[in-house]
């Protein structure tokens, strides 16, 4: 007579007959990194057998919580990642995120993203920093190969017109716009035909077993060739020697300001601010982490008064006239990654078949496509 012992039958939450797969690779991380290196991988592998888990049910780091900027910096940045980094670094981080914007292009239709070609602007209460932008207007397009006109130049708005505060200085440029981060991560997701999802499944540890990876999940195990490791702020956990930290990023929405006319993507400060009109007439404002970075260096996610106060003030006192007035509808916060010295280009690197592709800074959108076709394109050859 066959006897199934005891404890076999109690055993909780075995994987199915269909849930034990051997997989090629398993990506840990479904923002828009990890989801872009499954696309590439269907697209020029189409027979690898691909696994995508992800600690929660919809991703949850910074790809559905930003900005929706598909934007490469604005000149006030450039100048400031010139200073700390030195020329060559802050020219390729550029042309790094124009070639990742126009594979965004290549990849998505339009309105699969709502995707809106506003262009951007940067504003400037200092007429010193905006002098020296200025100054710097020629050379930059010199280095974008400006052919066609569209890079940085002056405008000048009518700030009663635009519902804006006072005379503001500002340098604009057509070669950005805007899309809506969850329509984004969705059509992506869509697009992925033979990879096998596995969200609201944490990644516990990452143990090489022979030329295959062990993949502890907060369900059961699974087992891959190669573990590619996409979880930007988070990545410490799985990895611990990364040269990658946690930044938190706060937004906050208004209510409805039917009078605020300036349709792009608003940079403030070096980038340390960033705002936008939404299509229903609300404002996003978001940043300020610079005010309180020690306290900003953490994957909690949670808004703080500090910062929170901050990005109101921006509005209140800096961007919108005094009698405009405004309810605070959202806030909310996500995690970024930088370098331990504010490093934001991609870190792309492996131990054994143990990959990692994260340090997307505050530009993912535009970083991500580029870094995850190139990373795909080499390891396939
Ligand atoms: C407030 C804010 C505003 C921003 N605005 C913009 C903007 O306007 N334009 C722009 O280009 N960029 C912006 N960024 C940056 C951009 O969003 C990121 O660079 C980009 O989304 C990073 O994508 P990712 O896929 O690498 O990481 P994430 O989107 O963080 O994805 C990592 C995923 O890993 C999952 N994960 C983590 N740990 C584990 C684990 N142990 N097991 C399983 N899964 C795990 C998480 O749930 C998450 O879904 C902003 C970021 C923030 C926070």
């Amino acid at each position: 007579m066959l006897c199934i012992p005891e404890n076999y039958l109690l055993l909780p939450n075995k994987p199915s007959y269909w849930d034990v797969i051997h997989f090629d690779i398993a990506i840990v991380g479904a923002g828009i990194t990890g989801s872009m290196v499954a696309f590439f991988l269907e697209q020029y592998a189409p027979n690898l057998k691909i696994a995508l888990l992800d600690s929660h049910p919809t991703p949850n780091g910074a790809t559905t919580r930003n900005a929706g900027f598909a934007c490469f910096g604005s000149i006030s940045e450039f100048l400031d990642d010139k200073t700390t980094h030195g020329e060559a670094y802050a020219v390729n981080l550029m042309h790094r995120r124009l070639a990742g914007l126009s594979i965004l292009g290549d990849v998505f239709k339009n309105d699969d993203v709502g995707w809106k070609n506003y262009g951007g602007v940067e504003l400037f209460m200092s007429e010193t920093v905006f002098n020296q932008c200025v100054e710097m207007i020629p050379h930059v397009n010199r280095l974008l190969n400006d052919k066609s006109d569209t890079a940085f130049k002056v405008k000048v708005y009518d700030s009663i017109e635009n519902g804006l505060s006072g005379d503001v200085k500002s340098i604009t440029n057509q070669r950005e716009g805007c899309i809506d981060s969850g329509l984004m991560i969705s059509a992506l997701h869509r697009k992925l035909k033979s990879t096998r999802f596995f969200f609201g499944c944490k990644v516990d540890g990452l143990f090489a077993n022979g030329n295959r990876v062990r993949i502890e999940t907060t369900h059961y195990n699974i087992n891959a060739q190669h573990v590619i490791v996409a979880t930007n702020g988070f990545s410490k956990s799985l990895i611990p020697e990364l040269n990658v930290l946690p930044n938190r990023g706060q937004i906050l929405v208004t209510s409805p300001l039917p009078s605020f006319k300036i349709h792009e993507n608003m940079h403030y400060d070096r980038g340390y601010y960033y705002a936008r009109q939404l299509e229903d007439k609300r404002i996003l404002i978001g940043g300020g982490r610079h005010l309180d970075k020690t306290n900003e260096q953490t994957d909690v996610m949670e808004t703080t008064p500090k910062i929170q106060r901050a990005l109101e003030g921006v509005l209140r006192d800096t961007l919108l006239p005094e009698d405009v007035d405004f309810t605070v509808d959202y806030r909310w916060a996500g995690i970024m990654a930088f370098g331990e010295n504010n490093e934001k280009e991609p870190l792309v690197g492996r131990n054994g078949n143990i990959h990692y592709i994260v340090r997307m800074g505050g530009m993912g959108v535009a970083l991500a496509p580029i870094t995850a076709k190139e990373w795909v394109l080499q390891f396939l050859s």
